[in-house]
């Protein structure tokens, strides 16, 4: 008998809204985008699953969406909402991802109706993965609350939990149908969750676009006078260029490669190290400044260069470096992130370096000596910055 050849690819389509009071009654995004997309004859329903924190600093938001959904009723609102506690936590804890499953069992939510979560990155990532594994996908919508869900990991495809202690073991590629960026939510961030997410910013300028890494520099001192315009615009270019990244590479990474991870290598191991106390945003500003420091040892990048980059970080106050991010050994409990790097993905150890600003370089090993001597200049220009 013959064998039988099978091929054929799916399209994804989504936008990534920009708007202000989503669910304020005259704000239509939300309902006009829930009309487009209605099924003729399907009684759909939406349930939103909401971060504490997000509750918490909005305590009017649950009111808000009821009444919003009784103006426009293009779908039928779930009364109940899930609320989620914010943060890592809910990626580590597997009875939050059961409290959704058991929801969508529960309320009959199917195929056409809508799970919308409202959160911080940790929140859309467990709310994610549960939509697409009940019934093997439910209507996905992002609301992201912080600036790293709005830049980054809100508007891309994957989602996922964390298992054994090991960041996104559990977790699938599937695109949202929409996400809706919304900055009302931005103005009540904690300073650190306000500054965390302009690492992926700065990381994505560094490895694809030079122009947007002097744009940050001269626009530092707005960042942190907390200048919502400014921080829009940072959002807008850095979701623009992850958007862009994802559709004309490898989306659902079959290969290797994982170069939007740019400096991921040591910050997933050294927030799984310090039980998330270091925010992700804030590992990757440090892993950011270890393996631009490393490119700059390698004889990539200047040292000109460098130095620019790692004070950019310190204007923006976040901390360069942290004493697991300066191992002893090869045997520190840092390097094992390598090891972890490389078995995410399978197949060669792929990790990006730096040969200027906006251009990266993938390398297949790294030198334990010049990650070793990367981590004490840091440890020693951060020494000086504290005296
Ligand atoms: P977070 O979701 O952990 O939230 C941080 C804190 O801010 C929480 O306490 C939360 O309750 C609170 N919060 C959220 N929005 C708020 C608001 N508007 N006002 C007040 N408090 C608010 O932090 P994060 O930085 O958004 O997300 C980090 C997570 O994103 C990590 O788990 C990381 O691995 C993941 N991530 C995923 C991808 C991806 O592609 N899926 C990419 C990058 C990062």
């Amino acid at each position: 008998m013959n064998n039988i050849e099978q091929s054929f690819s799916v399209r994804f389509d989504y936008t990534t809204y920009f708007t202000s009071a989503i669910f304020d009654s005259s704000n239509t995004t939300l309902d006009d985008f829930l009309k487009k997309h209605k099924t003729p004859g399907a009684a759909q329903k939406i349930m939103f699953i909401i971060d504490s924190g997000v509750l918490r600093a909005h305590p009017q938001l649950a009111d808000q969406i009821k009444a919003y959904f009784s103006a426009f009723d293009s779908v039928k609102l779930l009364p109940e909402m899930l609320i989620i506690p914010g943060g890592e936590s809910a990626k580590n804890d597997p009875a939050q991802f059961d409290r959704i499953i058991d929801a969508v069992n529960e309320q009959g939510i199917d195929r056409h109706s809508y799970l919308a979560a409202i959160g911080g990155g940790s929140i859309l990532d467990l709310a994610g993965y549960a939509a697409a594994v009940a019934h093997r996908g439910i209507r996905h919508i992002r609301i992201p609350t912080t600036v790293l869900s709005q830049n980054d990991s809100g508007i891309g495809v994957k989602n996922g939990v964390n298992y054994d202690g090991k960041k996104n073991f559990l977790g699938t590629f599937m695109p949202p149908v929409a996400v809706f960026n919304d900055d009302l939510f931005l103005q009540t961030l904690d300073d650190r969750n306000w500054r965390s997410g302009i690492s992926e910013a700065i990381k994505v300028a560094l490895i694809r676009d030079e122009e947007f890494f002097y744009w940050i520099e001269e626009n530092a001192d707005a960042l942190v006078a907390r200048s919502i315009d400014t921080m829009n615009e940072l959002i807008h270019r850095c979701a623009e260029l992850h958007l862009e990244h994802i559709a004309s590479g490898d989306p659902f990474e079959k290969g290797s490669s994982r170069p939007l991870d740019f400096g991921h290598w040591s910050a997933h191991k050294l927030e799984q190290l310090t039980s998330f106390e270091v925010l992700h945003g804030e590992a990757v500003a440090m892993g950011i400044a270890l393996d631009v420091v490393y490119s700059s040892l390698a004889g990539r990048l200047t040292r000109e260069k460098s130095d620019r980059i790692i004070q950019l970080l310190m204007r923006l106050g976040f901390e360069i470096t942290h004493p697991l991010l300066q191992p002893e050994t090869e045997n520190s409990p840092i390097i094992a992130g390598l090891q972890e790097f490389r078995e995410h993905l399978g197949g060669w150890l792929t990790v990006m370096l730096l040969n200027d600003i906006g251009q990266g370089e993938e390398v297949h090993e790294l030198d334990f000596k010049l990650i070793k001597e990367a981590g004490l200049h840091l440890a020693a220009t951060a020494k000086q910055l504290h005296q």
